[in-house]
């Protein structure tokens, strides 16, 4: 008894000895800390780990590699930091920091709040040229597994946004460092290509007017093209991209007494399989239309012997051809209609503009591919498929020249498609990217102003 007595005083005595050395420790560590110098901690901006040149799939201009280091920590930076839709301001901020921090500073955001037009002036008068880049992450988690993956929960660059602001910021500090151009690039850093308003707001907005824009150039990673390769196509090139949503109103009831309710899901699931009778039977098969149903609600899961009263769908319609998509419109209001009605329920259809098809101008495209592969060889611009996928750029296109290019970015290690958890930008292409940006709008330049 009196042992253990003896033990627990000796354990309390060498607990307060630890405790006062450890408040000792602590103060002469405050103390230490004081009378040093205060060193300004860096705002988390991950710095890339090695960037090796020889993981590059292009030569860079030298202005280019003096910056790829950079290049490389700001692309990190922006897949840490994602941001949706118009929410842009971390984006803009980080961006308009780092072209200040290369030089360049005609920055602003008056135009549209959301965006950011950077100019870059030649060395003697002439045209200008846009340069467009996309800012805005997805609603969906990062499995990347990088170290810079996505701090904010549920979003992500997923499509690689994140590289094509970088790659524009890269050519813009590459113009700057080297402006033996004529005229001036417009570099326009857009909000909301995800939700597909971001280019009409920008349109909106007057940017292309007020900065009296010659023709514009846009380039997406593209995981279906080796990385050192570059996808081309004249004329349409993606598509038409609308939203469409269906309610069909009916009348709840007992699961067991259907005569006396009018239920809604029998009439849904069967305008699933008819509106697919309005592509394969009463449209022209050859152009190209999808429509796909991604939405399918109704009822809810506990209430096993209810007829809810509505059933909702909704989904999306890809066509090319202007006439195609306004045929496509009336024919699904027609199907929802009497197919609603057959089954005794009201049925109506709403549809969202989405964007206009993605048409590259001839000349613009042309010109792209002949300076990808005068800069990185023969063969390097190849020919790209039509794709159904939708992208604003379109908006720009219904106004000026342009030509969106299917920048490769698919290697060993870079194989998810876009919107995949786990797609992460390949910054192998950034030096070749950037450079083939500054090098086609310089040489256009000079070109146009002939
Ligand atoms: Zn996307
Ligand atoms: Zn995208």
């Amino acid at each position: 008894m009196a042992t253990k007595k003896m033990t627990s005083k000796k354990a309390e005595k060498a607990e307060k000895a630890e405790k006062a050395a450890k408040v000792e420790k602590a103060v002469k560590a405050e103390k230490k800390a004081a009378a040093a110098p205060k060193k300004v901690k860096a705002v988390k901006a991950p710095k890339s780990a090695k960037p090796a040149p020889a993981d590059q799939a292009y030569v860079p201009a030298p202005e280019v590699a003096a910056i790829l280091p950079d290049l490389i920590a700001l692309r990190h930076d922006l897949h840490q930091h994602p941001e949706r839709g118009f929410d842009t301001a971390g984006t803009r901020m980080r961006v308009a920091k780092w072209l200040s921090d290369h030089g360049v500073t005609a920055i602003e955001n008056e135009t549209l709040e959301s965006a950011l037009f950077v100019t870059v002036e030649g060395n003697r008068p002439g045209p200008t040229i846009a340069l467009r880049a996309d800012m805005d992450a997805l609603p969906m988690t990062d499995a990347s597994g990088t170290p810079y993956a996505s701090q904010t929960p549920g979003c992500a660059h997923t499509c690689g946004h994140d590289g094509h602001t970088t790659w524009l910021a890269g050519a813009l500090a590459a113009l700057h460092a080297k402006n033996d151009f004529p005229g001036r690039v417009l570099g326009i850093f857009q909000p909301a290509e995800e939700i597909g308003t971001g280019a009409m707001a920008v349109v909106k907005a007057g940017a292309l007017r007020k900065y009296d824009v010659r023709e514009i150039y846009g380039m997406h990673a593209e995981p279906s093209v080796d990385a050192g390769k570059m996808g081309f196509k004249v004329g349409p090139m993606q598509a038409a991209a609308d939203f469409f949503y269906v309610t069909i109103e009916g009348k709840g009831g007992h699961g067991a007494r259907p005569q006396m309710a009018v239920d809604p899901i029998p009439c849904g699931a069967e305008l699933v399989g008819a509106l697919q009778t309005v592509v394969t039977r009463r449209i022209d098969p050859t152009q190209p239309v999808v429509i796909s149903v991604c939405s399918f609600v109704a009822g809810s899961t506990p209430a096993c012997n209810v007829i809810p009263a509505k059933a909702e769908l909704s989904g999306t319609v890809r066509t090319f051809d202007a006439e195609t998509r306004k045929k496509v419109r009336a024919e699904m209001a027609k199907t929802v209609k009497a197919v609603a009605e057959a089954h005794g329920c009201v049925g109506s259809l709403r549809i969202e503009d989405f964007g206009n098809p993605v048409i590259n101008h001839p000349e613009t495209t042309a010109f792209a591919r002949a300076a990808a592969d005068e800069l990185y060889g023969e063969g390097t611009g190849v020919d790209f498929p039509l794709t159904m996928g939708g992208e604003d750029f379109s908006e720009y296109q219904a106004v000026v020249p342009g030509t969106m290019i299917r920048f490769g970015v698919r290697d060993a290690k870079h194989q998810a498609s876009l919107h995949h958890p786990k797609f992460d930008f390949n910054d192998g292409v950034l030096g070749g990217a950037a450079t083939f940006l500054a090098e086609t709008v310089r040489k256009r330049l000079a070109m146009l102003a002939d």
